[in-house]
């Protein structure tokens, strides 16, 4: 059978089992609401939670940097492509998280695939929880460790894996998990992880600009950054940039920085890009009344969402599923929404677990009571 053949018999299998992914191409700048094809919608699904991404202060920081660096890096990190952007960015990420030295990715996937693939070696322990990010799973499972998941609240399960005779052993977690909005039990690992002498790996991919008195996200919150041995975060949430950070110890940095393909055989990101994130983080830091508007709106529209009787899973965030199962009716739900102006696709396995097809609702600080009450109205038929 010819490639091109078997292909569309698959996309078949896809399109049958409601499985099937397509993108929609937004046409404005991203914000509380977004124009596609000529029409305006609120936008409940981007990670642009601080609205940042469209911010005039990083836009300006960008145009700076644009005109004075260029646009490419041109080169990998270790030849010509490291820049003085990439260096502020780092020393600030350092700064933020109490770490010695940080280290920049073109990517969060490719921060978490230099981590989780370099670090863990034959004879280690990879224990991620089951929700963890896909770039978690694949890039521990990339690694030459032995990978074990383990649930939220199984502090047992991972007890009796880490008793067991490991040279070094990882506990991976994401601080706010993406797909269900509720926080990691960060004491607990950290107390688990001191016991057993692990090292805790935290993506605070969601919390970062959302969470902490300083905007580094829900380690710093809880005063627990300093038992967090790496802390990764991406820039292309609510930094509004793209690109993410790992950091850590000296020697752990410098490892990556020397063995990590990832990090090795790429180009540098652009130093613009930098440039904005830093900006960013310097706004999302000094203005908390962002986060403050953001935890406002999480509550007042999980709030309403649960008056309708929808099911909210564990949501405690700014991301707040509505739980619905099969990806039929998720599908049907997101379309008559499109239709109402909201726009907020279904999200549906392999994203998530079988049968737990859903609306992910992700919450800006810049959207309003009207756009806010009006999804609920649209959803009250649901
Ligand atoms: C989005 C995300 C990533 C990937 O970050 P990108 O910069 O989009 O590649 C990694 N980890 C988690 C938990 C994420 O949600």
């Amino acid at each position: 059978m010819e490639l091109s053949e078997s292909l569309s018999e698959k996309l078949e299998s896809l399109r049958s089992g409601d499985l099937y992914r397509r993108m929609v191409c937004v046409d404005s700048a991203q914000g509380p609401s977004v124009t596609i094809e000529g029409r305006e919608y609120a936008c409940f699904c981007s990670n642009n939670y601080l609205n940042l991404a469209a911010d005039p202060r990083i836009i300006e920081a960008a145009v700076t940097a644009l005109t004075r660096y260029g646009q490419g890096a041109a080169a990998s990190r270790l030849m010509s492509g490291t820049m003085r952007p990439h260096a502020e960015l780092e020393a600030a990420f350092a700064k933020l998280f109490g770490k010695e030295t940080a280290l920049i990715f073109p990517a969060g996937w490719m921060a978490n695939d230099a981590v989780l693939r370099t670090l863990p070696g034959r004879g280690d322990l990879v224990l991620i929880d089951k929700l963890d990010h896909a770039s978690i799973i694949d890039a521990a499972a990339g690694s030459d460790a032995d990978v074990r998941t383990y649930r939220r609240g199984s502090a047992d399960r991972i007890e009796k894996l880490l008793a067991r005779h490991y040279k070094h052993k990882f506990i991976v977690t994401e601080s706010v998990f993406s797909m269900d909005g509720h926080a990691a039990d960060l004491a607990s690992l950290v107390e688990i992880k001191k016991k057993y002498g692990a090292i805790l790996v935290v993506d605070e991919a969601h919390a970062i600009g959302c969470l902490g008195k300083n905007a580094e996200g829900l380690a710093g919150q809880l005063n627990l950054l300093d038992q967090v041995d790496i802390v990764v975060a991406t820039m292309s949430k609510a930094l509004g940039s793209a690109g993410a950070v790992a950091a850590a110890k000296r020697t752990i940095i410098e490892f990556l920085v020397n063995r990590a393909r990832s990090f090795i055989y790429t180009t540098a990101p652009p130093p613009a890009v930098c440039a904005a994130a830093a900006a960013a983080l310097r706004i999302a830091r000094t203005e908390p009344g962002r986060r403050q508007r953001l935890r406002e709106n999480a509550d007042r529209l999980r709030a309403g969402l649960k008056r309708l009787g929808l099911d909210t899973g564990r949501s405690e965030s700014h991301i707040i599923p509505i739980m619905i199962g099969q990806s039929r009716q998720a599908l049907a739900a997101s379309r008559m929404l499109m239709e109402k102006g909201f726009f907020v696709p279904a999200i549906r396995p392999p994203t998530v677990p079988p049968n737990t097809a859903r609306l992910r609702i992700s919450v800006q600080s810049g959207h309003t009571a009207e756009q806010m009450d009006g999804l609920c109205e649209a959803l009250a038929g649901l």
